[in-house]
């Protein structure tokens, strides 16, 4: 009898181990939340990290894209999504911007989240439809000194990168462009493809496979120097916007109240996913590198935030009469 319930006991002990074991985390997949469209720069960053971190994490990584405002729908979900790591998100530099300009945001970017780490800072592109008259930057500049309402300008919502640099550009040149609003600049990109819009600046991710293919008209770089995968694309500095600057960070978050030890986790695979050769060689492809890993931490993340919202918070308030 004394043996049986000995034998009972270490059956549940064992079973009870089993349980445990399956609900480490992550027992299931786990989603990234993509703010934008299908196939613009943002969801090619989230795909491109997803696939190492799921090695790591030994888990199926998904992405999934809920477009809208800039970003910032996409954000909501995840900043009401349940504290438990399979809801992440990856977000750029609208992280910052959002508080500035969308007065009734449903999330507070210092407190509804905890930043994982940063991924990824990608140069932006001016480009033009491959029918535009204006070859270079000096033609495009002198086309819209002629005709300000010439030209329409392609961007993904308000406080996403295309529409941050749109505003420093339509203020750098002193001219209020027609803007058109998509889910994000993979579908933008398609009409500028198309010419049915005129002009966008874009991440380089989607945009370098296009400019080497002489698919588009490229007129600058947002970068102090020139990239390397672009080494015929001069800066809009040296075209003569002086000081001229985007480079749009990303950092992935989960919501605020995840455990440590998920964060942990995550972390881990993020370092991970950074540091993986197919993920540098596919983001080099794209004109890009993944950040050093001193910026892959949450207190880098979290201060870099912080600043950049009071940065961005000036430029927006500078470049008011540009911001629809
Ligand atoms: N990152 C956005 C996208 O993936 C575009 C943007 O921010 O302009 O579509």
């Amino acid at each position: 009898m004394r043996k049986l319930a000995g034998i009972f006991v270490l059956l549940v002990g064992s079973l009870c181990a089993a349980v445990v074991h399956a609900q480490a985390y992550p027992h299931k997949p786990i989603t990234i939340i993509v703010p934008f469209a299908a196939g613009g720069p943002t969801d090619t960053v989230g795909r491109t990290i997803a696939v190492a971190m799921q090695k790591r994490l030994r888990q199926t990584v998904v992405i999934e894209n809920v477009s809208g405002g800039g970003g910032t729908v996409g954000a909501t979900r995840v900043a009401h999504a349940a504290p438990d790591g399979y809801t992440l998100l990856l977000y750029h530099v609208g992280m910052a911007t959002a508080p500035t300009l969308y007065p009734d945001l449903p999330f507070d970017p210092l407190k509804s989240f905890e930043p994982i780490g940063e991924v990824t800072d990608v140069p932006m592109t001016l480009i033009g439809r491959p029918g535009l008259p204006a070859r270079d930057f000096a033609e495009l500049r002198a086309y819209l000194a002629r005709d300000p309402a010439a030209l329409t300008y392609a961007h993904a919502g308000m406080g996403s990168a295309s529409h941050l640099c749109g505003l420093l550009l339509m203020k750098a040149l002193g001219v209020d462009l027609r803007t058109v609003t998509f889910k994000g600049t993979g579908p933008a990109l398609n009409e500028l493809l198309s010419n049915r819009v005129d002009v966008m600046c874009d991440q380089v991710t989607n945009t370098n496979s296009q400019i080497r293919g002489g698919k588009v008209r490229a007129y600058g770089v947002t970068t102090p120097e020139r990239i390397a995968s672009l080494p015929g694309v001069p800066t809009l500095h040296e075209v003569g916007l002086r000081g001229f600057e985007v480079a749009v960070w990303h950092a992935l978050y989960v919501p605020a109240g995840t455990p440590q030890e998920v964060r942990d986790k995550l972390n881990d695979a993020l370092r991970y996913a950074l540091t993986d050769q197919t993920v540098k060689a596919r983001l080099n492809d794209l004109g890009t590198d993944p950040v050093p890993l001193h910026k892959v931490t949450p207190e880098f993340t979290r201060d870099h935030l912080r600043a950049e919202i009071d940065k961005w918070a000036q430029v927006i308030r500078d470049a008011r009469p540009y911001v629809d």
